[in-house]
């Protein structure tokens, strides 16, 4: 996918989703320059019916953690057979992700790397490979890149563009080593997402 295909989607979605990496925090940013929808009738103020703003969310949250239809399904689905609050248990499921937690961790620009990080086999967990993108963190998981690949250029130039960015509080990064622990599940308010994950419940309830 092309930079302006990826970043028409920030823009029909209405908010920056952080798809690009180091340039979605530089003026560059297509959102930044035309924060309207692309298109025609972009500029237009649209109404969404209920339902529209349900999938939208819905589409919103897949799209930043570059999750396809079935797998969001699946972690739906484990969501709501667990205790708690099943959109904070999506979210939390979702940030458990190795993928997502090696962008976190400042090894890769964006979630989209991230994923092809892991799966080039640059990553350990607890001092095993793991290429499965998909993986799902634990309380208490090592995190490192592996000796070998600790001078790629793509992960230095990410580790870059951590300052900017700021390592979220249920991390703990160690730059120097590039590795780093996932200390706990983090709450929805640590998350911090502009999202109404309780659209989405309501969506897959009907
Ligand atoms: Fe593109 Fe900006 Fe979205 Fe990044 S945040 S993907 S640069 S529109």
């Amino acid at each position: 996918m092309s930079i302006q295909s990826v970043c028409r989607i920030c823009r029909r979605e209405g908010m920056k989703l952080y798809l690009k990496g180091t340039r979605c925090e530089t003026e560059k940013c297509a959102f930044e320059r035309r924060g309207y929808a692309p298109g025609q009738h972009g500029q237009k103020r649209r109404k969404d019916t209920e339902y529209g703003l349900q999938l939208r969310e819905k589409q919103k949250v897949k799209r930043i953690y570059g999750v396809l239809e079935r797998q969001f399904r699946r972690y739906f689905s484990i969501a709501s057979s667990k205790k708690g609050v099943t959109g904070e248990t999506l979210l939390q499921l979702l940030e458990q992700r190795l993928d997502n937690t090696v962008y976190r961790m400042g090894f890769a620009e964006s979630r989209r790397q991230a994923r092809q990080v892991v799966r080039h086999g640059m990553i350990l967990v607890n001092g095993k490979k793991v290429d499965i993108p998909s993986y799902t963190l634990k309380a208490g998981d090592k995190i490192a890149v592996l000796d070998k690949f600790k001078e790629n250029t793509g992960v230095k130039r990410s580790l870059e563009t951590l300052q900017k960015r700021g390592v979220p509080e249920w991390l703990e990064v160690d730059t120097g080593v590039l590795a780093g622990t996932f200390k706990k599940i983090p709450t929805k308010d640590e998350i911090a997402l502009p999202v109404q994950e309780q659209l989405i419940v309501e969506l897959y309830s009907k």
